[in-house]
């Protein structure tokens, strides 16, 4: 099983099949292999650098309804809001001020978000901090209107393909939304120049080994900037409520079988992966995670932006709490830095 481990990260390349079987040989053994060689795969790329993304979330409003998600439409429990420019610019002040220069907002598919407003949002930013990267994850839309986000100043886009298998996909979301326009909006995204980045949930419903394999050769063929996974977790207002929640362990051995495929891949330990289990961003970034993203949303929205149930909601926001998560991923041989944190090309 080593062997293909040790083949992935000669070649960079597998069949789905020795996918599949690297997915199949998950053990604590395999894992410690292969996280030991992912962090290796980054040193020559990345050095120990952590980069920090300010995370803002722009509004829980949205008008799917994705079975897995706390804030889809039909949750008549969630208390709905949307932040106004002022507000975001107050996020990307204080965010500047403690180190941050890359800003993404996230939302719902809030139709109040138009190209219009979003591009005047991203041409403020970039008008009173020239240094920062912007990441925008606001959904699906059409090529038209990620090429007017792009041309407004946005850097990066992350868009998760949730899963590379249609059936799959189905199971998960309501008829409208297709797999096959989800990897369309990708190739529009990588068209247009950004930084574009997919991903999966571990152990969402109905995931199967092979669904997996098949999530990390599409991965392989997309080779997408960045790459975000992190647990499902279930949400107790959504038809999911009564599933389990994905493995922090598994999450973790994909995590380095994707550094090792991707050198160069930004890679972060997500928040889900933080919030069900203690020291889960650390253990990401040692199974070769390079990026984390603390919220730097108002404390007022917080609760509200609610994916999934106890979602972390500990920072980095503050300047004390990002001086913590400093000194956390310090003790573990990495370093945070404050830079744009760019893909970086050719190493
Ligand atoms: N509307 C945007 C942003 C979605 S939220 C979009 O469509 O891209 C960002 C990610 O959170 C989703 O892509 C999904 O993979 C993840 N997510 C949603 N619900 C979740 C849950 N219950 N558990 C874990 N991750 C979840």
């Amino acid at each position: 099983m080593q062997k293909i481990i040790d083949k992935l990260y000669k070649e960079h390349t597998l069949s789905q099949n020795e996918y599949l079987e690297t997915v199949n040989s998950f053990s604590r053994e395999n894992a410690e292999y292969a996280a030991e060689l992912a962090r290796r795969a980054t040193l020559p790329v990345y050095g120990n650098k952590i980069f920090i993304r300010g995370l803002i979330e722009v509004s829980n409003i949205c008008k799917n309804d994705c079975l897995y998600c706390g804030i889809r439409k039909s949750n008549k429990n969630a208390q709905r809001y949307r932040l106004t420019k002022e507000e975001i610019l107050e996020c990307c002040k204080e965010g500047y001020t403690l180190g941050y220069r890359t800003f993404v907002m996230q939302g719902g598919e809030d139709g109040y978000f138009t190209d219009e407003r979003v591009c005047d949002i991203v041409k403020s930013i970039k008008a009173l901090y020239p240094d920062v990267a912007i990441t925008l994850s606001l959904g699906e839309r059409s090529y038209e209107s990620y090429k007017a986000l792009r041309e407004a100043g946005a850097d990066r886009y992350l868009l998760r393909h949730e899963t590379a298998d249609s059936c799959h996909y189905q199971r998960l979301h309501p008829k409208e939304l297709t797999l096959e326009n989800r990897k369309k909006c990708l190739a529009d995204l990588k068209s247009l120049g950004f930084q574009a980045g997919c991903g999966f949930m571990v152990g969402s419903p109905y995931q199967n080994a092979e669904n997996i394999a098949k999530d990390l050769k599409f991965i392989e063929e997309f080779s997408p900037e960045m790459c975000g996974i992190g647990p499902f977790i279930p949400h107790s207002d959504t038809p999911f409520k009564d599933e389990k929640a994905g493995s922090a362990e598994l999450t973790c051995y994909l995590l380095s079988i994707i550094r090792i495929m991707k050198p160069n891949i930004l890679l972060p330990a997500t928040t889900a992966l933080g919030s069900v289990e203690e020291n889960g961003r650390l253990k990401g970034i040692l199974s070769g995670a390079n990026v984390v993203m603390p919220n730097l949303s108002p404390y007022s929205v917080r609760e509200k932006y609610s994916l999934y149930n106890n979602k972390l909601h500990t920072g980095a926001e503050s300047a004390q709490a990002l001086e913590e998560l400093k000194e956390q991923v310090e003790s573990i041989g990495y370093k945070i830095v404050t830079e744009r944190g760019d893909y970086k090309q050719n190493i």
